[in-house]
């Protein structure tokens, strides 16, 4: 092979500067290596020729052979329509075109055999096909193309500048007969043959132009298949790299605090799951690398205990460890749990967030710093320059996507050497995209809930339904329970919401009055020492209902209120109600859901609400949400390279994703450093992978 594909676009025959300067701003290909890279959206069948009189009033694509018996022009409101008399032995069809006229008629023979393609219409009682596609017959046979025809992406400057799908497939055979088709090999024969995977050569020509369905099937398979595997390699890589670097703290033992708690103070029996993840923590802080780990776990599922546990492992082996969550409510919520489960075990525990005193502050810092505090638990004001740890050995974060990755790596900043970091987050995220975008994170996962919880009812009712709804409401709080009532909140609308907000709490208050009702309102634009008095009132249950926006989404912990009222709820997104609805079933009642809406619903909203509705699992919720918005708006996917995949699709094709993650591991496993030589031609793509970014630009 002696065509270098990092060859400017230029050189191609047949592309020139402008072509070039087009394809380069348009689809981003600047080299041969793009064009090659350049995969086709979809491909139109064309193993099969019709007779006009096999046509049928279906719109499909359809080719015919035939020929042009005459041209003439039709008047009409504007211009001129050019309409040709085209027939084979079966029948009469017409052709026309609204523009380029003139290039038609000096350019088409007359009276000569082409193969036509496009989609027919039906029109005066004959068949007629506007712009068709149009070739020599003659040309057709002999041309380097298969009977699928690929369609390219493109766009609208592409097209009217005359860059037609058929330009790019005549430019990408070009690229074929002056590389003769040859391409290097970027996987091992082992992968190879033990996958029965086409060679890279073959695949890239059966995808640029298929023979048949078959070999194009293949020749996917084996693309995707490499660029899933070469981003699971690099995520891999960067995980075990980052654990032979980083040196964490090894915790060897576990001591008199651990087991204390376990043997005498554990308030319950861990389910099977919580075990499990508690073994999987053990392990990596007993181990030599400094442990970062993704906790995922339903709302309701248990993350608290298991970190509290985590933390008492590091208090065995002297260290300190801190918990840092999103809000002050959340941190005092947490710090009074924790205080309570830890009540027999002489541990020192305190709470540092913005309202904490200066004076106590300074003492918090002392204690901190002299190593007579075991444990911190707050919010942000954790991350302050002067917070510094005597040997802070574990640190907790709830919450994860409410802090971002420079936020977190600040905490490791604040030892010698950085502590072990546990992410918890009660955001599911579907298996396959965390494997893209968490890769280089290990991954825990409690996938069971505390045993004795009644699942939560959820139902959809209409806006007209809302007396019904208001009498539950009243028979429930009879009952002793609390409610909430939340609105949505979204910053382009935030007028409007607001008025929402309060014309519901207007009408609210109204059909629950004073005193027999009471009342909390939390919204954003409060201050934060009202918003806190209103929540307090709330979670001390001198309030029968809590109207809010969706500040109270995240893990505010309420046993006693069982029902949960969503307005507009078609508003919300699937994950969004998903963790609004975990604010109840919490306690030993039978708890609800209502999901209120209007009457005109998408049918986005409806797969929503029917969701909602069906299950209460958060990973089939997160799969549907995935399927439906994408993976371009679930969090943290932003800065991953899954949005620049070229030919694979993380949510059609995660099959094929399992499969190459396992394979890039089995091979790393037993060769970390890829220096075997059955590994080098996986080791030299890598690398080349690696020096042009622009291509691959996963590859981060
Ligand atoms: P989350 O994962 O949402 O943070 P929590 O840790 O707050 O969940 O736990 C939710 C509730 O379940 C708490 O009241 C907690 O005490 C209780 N809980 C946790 N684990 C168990 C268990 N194994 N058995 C019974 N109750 C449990
Ligand atoms: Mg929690």
């Amino acid at each position: 092979m002696n065509t270098n594909l990092q060859t400017p676009i230029d050189y191609l025959k047949g592309v020139g500067p402008n072509r070039a300067d087009l394809l380069r701003t348009e689809l981003g290909i600047h080299t041969y290596q793009d064009l090659i890279n350049l995969f086709p959206n979809r491909y139109l069948d064309r193993t099969q020729y019709y007779k006009i009189n096999q046509l049928q009033r279906n719109n499909a694509d359809v080719q015919v052979i035939g020929k042009i018996t005459e041209f003439k022009e039709v008047a009409q409101q504007q211009g001129k329509r050019l309409v040709a008399t085209f027939q084979d032995e079966t029948g009469v069809m017409e052709l026309v075109w609204f523009r380029g006229q003139k290039w038609i008629r000096e350019s088409i023979k007359l009276n000569t055999p082409y193969v036509i393609f496009g989609k027919t219409n039906w029109f005066n009682g004959r068949f007629s096909m506007p712009h068709p596609e149009m070739e020599l017959l003659q040309e057709h046979e002999k041309n380097l193309r298969s009977a699928m025809q690929p369609v390219y992406p493109s766009t609208e400057k592409l097209s009217n500048k005359g860059i037609t799908n058929r330009v790019i497939s005549k430019i990408m055979q070009q690229l074929f007969l002056e590389t003769n088709g040859r391409f290097k090999e970027t996987l091992s024969e082992n992968i190879l043959s033990e996958l029965k995977l086409i060679s890279k050569s073959e695949a890239l020509f059966n995808v640029h132009f298929p023979k048949n369905q078959e070999l194009l099937a293949r020749a996917q398979y084996r693309l995707k298949f490499e660029e899933f595997f070469y981003i699971q390699l690099q995520l891999i890589l960067k995980n075990l790299i980052h654990k032979s670097k980083i040196k964490g703290f090894p915790f060897e033992k576990v001591g008199t605090y651990f087991n204390t708690f376990f043997n005498d103070h554990l308030p319950f029996e861990l389910t099977n799951a919580q075990k499990r993840v508690l073994k999987e923590i053990r392990a990596d802080l007993g181990s030599n690398a400094q442990m970062n780990r993704l906790l995922q776990g339903d709302v309701g599922s248990g993350k608290t205990i298991v970190a509290l546990m985590s933390m008492l492992i590091a208090l065995d082996n002297g260290f300190q460890a801190c918990l840092m969550a999103p809000t002050e409510i959340l941190s005092v919520q947490h710090y009074n749990g924790l205080v309570e489960l830890c009540n027999k075990l002489n541990i020192r525990i305190k709470l540092l967030t913005g309202s904490t005193k200066t004076s106590e502050r300074k003492k918090i810092h002392e204690s901190l710093e002299n190593g007579e505090l075991d444990i911190l638990i707050g919010t942000h004001a954790l991350l302050e320059n002067k917070v510094k740890f005597k040997n802070l050995g574990l640190a907790i974060i709830d919450e994860q996507h409410r802090f971002g990755v420079e936020q977190r790596s600040r905490l490791w900043k604040k030892n010698t050497s950085p502590p072990h970091v546990l992410i918890m987050t009660a955001t599911p995220i579907p298996r396959t995209l965390a494997m893209s975008v968490y890769g280089d994170l290990d991954i825990s996962i409690i996938d069971e809930l505390p045993p004795g919880r009644k699942s939560i009812k959820t139902v959809h009712r209409y806006d007209k339904n809302r007396l019904n709804v208001f009498k539950f409401i009243r028979d429930e709080i009879t009952k002793g329970r609390q409610i909430y009532i939340v609105y949505p909140l979204i910053q382009e609308s935030e007028t409007m919401d607001y008025k929402d907000l309060m014309d519901g709490y207007e009408s609210i208050s109204r059909d629950f009055p004073l005193p027999d009702y009471q009342i909390s309102i939390v919204h954003g634009k409060m201050k934060p020492a009202d918003k806190d008095y209103e929540m307090q009132r709330f979670i001390k249950g001198e309030t029968n209902i809590m109207v809010a926006t969706t500040v109270i989404e995240v893990g505010v912990n309420v046993p006693n209120a069982s029902v949960m009222i969503i307005e507009s709820a078609e508003r919300f997104g699937l994950s969004q109600l998903h963790q609004l609805r975990g604010r109840v079933g919490r306690g030993a009642e039978q708890s609800y859901c209502i999901l209120m809406t209007g009457h005109k619903l998408s049918n986005d909203s409806k797969t929503r609400l029917e969701t909602m509705v069906r299950t209460s699992d958060g990973f089939e919720i997160a799969e549907v949400d995935l399927r439906l918005r994408g993976p371009g708006d679930i969090m943290g996917t932003q800065q991953s390279g899954i949005l620049n995949l070229k030919i694979a699709d993380i949510i059609k094709d995660k099959d094929i994703l399992q499969n190459a993650r396992f394979y890039a591991k089995k091979i790393l496993n037993n060769d970390p450093t890829l220096s075997l030589s059955e590994n080098k031609t996986i080791l030299n793509t890598y690398q080349e992978l690696g020096k042009f970014k622009n291509i691959w630009n996963y590859i981060s």
